[in-house]
């Protein structure tokens, strides 16, 4: 696992300074410009790669501990919610502290190891209900949806540059890539704030089922700390620049100043028991 871990970011790395070179001879060759902004697109992607901190040995303290309490924890908001319980998996995923997903057909929630291991158990209950919350009302649907809008835009714009720089030269083709590319993620971003609306409805679904949106906006303002605390984690320091548009938040949710305040109001509104 270690081994891997390791030597995926410089395969990656590798694989994106390549098409970074290609480009420069494009840039040479051909298109001098849109060859050298390529090239930097590449060569960026290629630097971050390989400076994310990814799993390492101080995210992987007690895994099978951490996994059992959250397995633990799943199985009770799932009952009390009436929902077939899903299978979990403690680790880490770049840029996303939990989530909801289906793994081939099968609901999954995807959990932070650093995360559960800085909650209490009311905590993790309410970030529990959240994802759960998200599997009940069939908000993946909607996900997989916006994906697909994106994966379109993506494909258009690579197609568009395809079309307008392809024709000249086999040395464009990491130009129409990199269009690609940034296209689906321009996609994403575009569409990302329809998710909203689904945010808000299940951060106040996995307060009334806990019966405990103060447990819940702590969770919030832990992974927000928390994700705050990832980009520190860059080493070496002095090129810590170079990552910093991958630690941008992408907008699928709403700011949490915005989510804590809906789950204020919520709990002022609630009739005191
Ligand atoms: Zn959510």
């Amino acid at each position: 696992m270690q081994a891997d871990a390791r030597r995926r970011p410089w395969t990656t790395a590798a694989f994106f300074w390549m098409y970074a070179g290609w480009a420069a001879v494009g840039a040479a060759l051909a298109e001098p410009l849109v060859g050298a902004l390529t090239a930097a697109f590449w060569a960026e992607l290629g630097l971050a790669a390989l400076l994310m901190p990814g799993r390492s040995a101080e995210d992987e303290t007690d895994p099978l501990v951490l996994q059992i309490r959250v397995a633990a924890a799943i199985e009770g908001v799932s009952r009390s919610m009436g929902v077939p319980v899903p299978g979990v998996t403690v680790r880490e995923t770049p840029g996303r502290l939990a989530s909801a997903r289906l793994l081939r057909g099968r609901p999954q929630v995807v959990i932070s190891p650093r995360l559960v291991a800085r909650m209490d158990d009311r905590e993790l209950r309410g970030l529990l209900a959240h994802e759960l919350a998200h599997l009940a009302r069939g908000d993946l649907r909607a996900a997989r949806l916006r994906l697909r809008l994106a994966y379109a835009f993506g494909l258009l714009l690579g197609l568009g540059a395809a079309i307008g720089l392809g024709g000249q030269s086999v040395l464009l083709l990491p130009s129409c890539a990199a269009a690609w590319f940034a296209g689906t993620l321009a996609g994403l971003i575009l569409t990302a704030p329809l998710n909203w609306r689904r945010e808000i409805r299940a951060d106040a679904d996995a307060a009334g089922l806990t019966g405990d949106p103060e447990a819940l906006t702590r969770s919030l303002l832990m992974a927000d700390a928390l994700a705050g605390d990832s980009r520190s984690r860059v080493r070496p320091t002095a090129l810590r620049w170079a990552v910093a548009p991958f630690y941008w938040r992408f907008p699928t949710h709403p700011s949490t100043s915005r989510r804590v305040g809906a789950l204020q109001a919520l709990a002022a509104g609630r009739a005191p028991s």
